[in-house]
């Protein structure tokens, strides 16, 4: 992927209050460049060795950011449910999932990735991230294992009434609040302007950077049927699906295991939940994520991969479709065409 340049730069995101998100370019300092804090070797040929490492811009020794593999956005559900029930959803949170995140595999899981990827972008996500109970915990632990990332927090607002103390954490730790608005209805468009009332008091006190996404302007349909009936559009052209795919630069990390993208790695929950045709969603089902102990050849193979036998199950061109009130329990395995 092109996005994986050798540049030493290190991006980051600078906030202003009320203005946009910009990214600015700062050298690494020294403790980063060097992994300051684990342990120093000791003895005779460890001492050459530091004295030769500390002059690595003559030498071009390679740093520990430069044996990490880059790629463009990492995911991760902080809860796998949602109180939406958009159908079509990449994600199939519209079938009501439970289970969150907790802190401690949020460490594990995050930490075994960041000694191998280097992320521009790190998603918290779901289902909706405001279910989960630890949700400020988990945004620190992002911010602490990727600390040259770009953070955001994807949600749909309806609970971040809930986080009296989600906007210190937001500016503490650096990260974006993104909403996702996921229907155009008067009466979702009013609870909308709720959210960003409670947003925009927020940004009086605290500074952090907000982008809201009209999410529903350009639904497309991913699969067939619903719930029990979920079917796979299966063109069996994976190289334009692979093409057409919003989904592309959305790796998951889910189980600490690395998945290609959201649907092959939850439509196991709907295999759990519904009895599907498991012969028609085989090369999903099968689908073998990467474990985070994969070889350097292996995880670069891997994030190399493109079109691949699952996007064979995808459609080849996806059809623009008018997403029904998410307000609405018909989502959640109801019947769709
Ligand atoms: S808001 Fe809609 S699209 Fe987003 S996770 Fe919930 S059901 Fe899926
Ligand atoms: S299987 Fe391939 S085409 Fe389908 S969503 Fe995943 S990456 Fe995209």
């Amino acid at each position: 992927m092109t996005r994986r340049g050798r540049e030493s730069r290190v991006e980051s995101q600078e906030r202003e209050k009320g203005g946009e998100l910009r990214v600015e370019s700062r050298e690494p300092e020294t403790g980063e460049e060097l992994g300051i804090g684990s342990p120093e070797p000791s003895g005779a040929a460890a001492g050459s060795f530091l004295a030769l490492e500390s002059r690595r811009s003559d030498l071009d020794f390679p740093s520990e950011r430069d044996s990490k593999v880059r790629c463009h956005n990492l995911e991760i559900h902080v809860s796998h449910g949602c109180n939406l029930t958009c159908e079509q959803c990449s994600h199939f949170s519209n079938y009501g999932f439970r289970g969150h995140l907790s802190p401690a595999d949020a460490r594990a899981w995050l930490g075994a990735w960041a000694v191998r990827l280097e992320p521009k972008w790190v998603s918290l996500l779901g289902g909706e991230p405001t279910l989960n109970p630890a949700l400020c915990e988990i945004v620190a632990i992002a911010r602490e294992t990727f600390p040259r990332a770009l953070v955001q927090l994807v949600t749909n607002g309806w609970f971040l009434h809930r986080y009296r103390e989600l906007p210190d954490v937001l500016e503490r730790h650096n990260v974006r609040l993104e909403l996702s608005v996921h229907h155009g209805s008067e009466q979702y468009l009013a609870r909308v302007a709720e959210i960003l009332m409670l947003l925009l008091e927020w940004r009086e006190r605290k500074r952090f950077s907000l982008h809201v996404r009209r999410s529903y302007s350009r639904w497309r349909r991913l699969y067939r049927s619903a719930g029990a009936d979920l079917r796979p559009v299966a063109d069996g052209d994976a190289e334009a699906a692979w093409e057409a795919c919003g989904s592309r630069d959305c790796l998951q990390i889910h189980e600490g295991k690395l998945w290609k993208c959201p649907p092959v790695a939850y439509l196991r929950l709907t295999a759990e939940k519904y009895s599907i045709d498991r012969t028609a969603w085989g090369s999903w089902l099968d689908y073998r994520p990467l474990e985070p102990g994969c070889t350097d050849d292996e995880l670069r193979e891997f994030l190399a991969r493109g079109a691949e036998r699952v996007c064979e199950l995808c459609p080849a061109n996806p059809e623009a479709m008018e997403l029904r009130s998410p307000l609405s329990r018909a989502g959640k395995g109801g019947e769709e065409r």
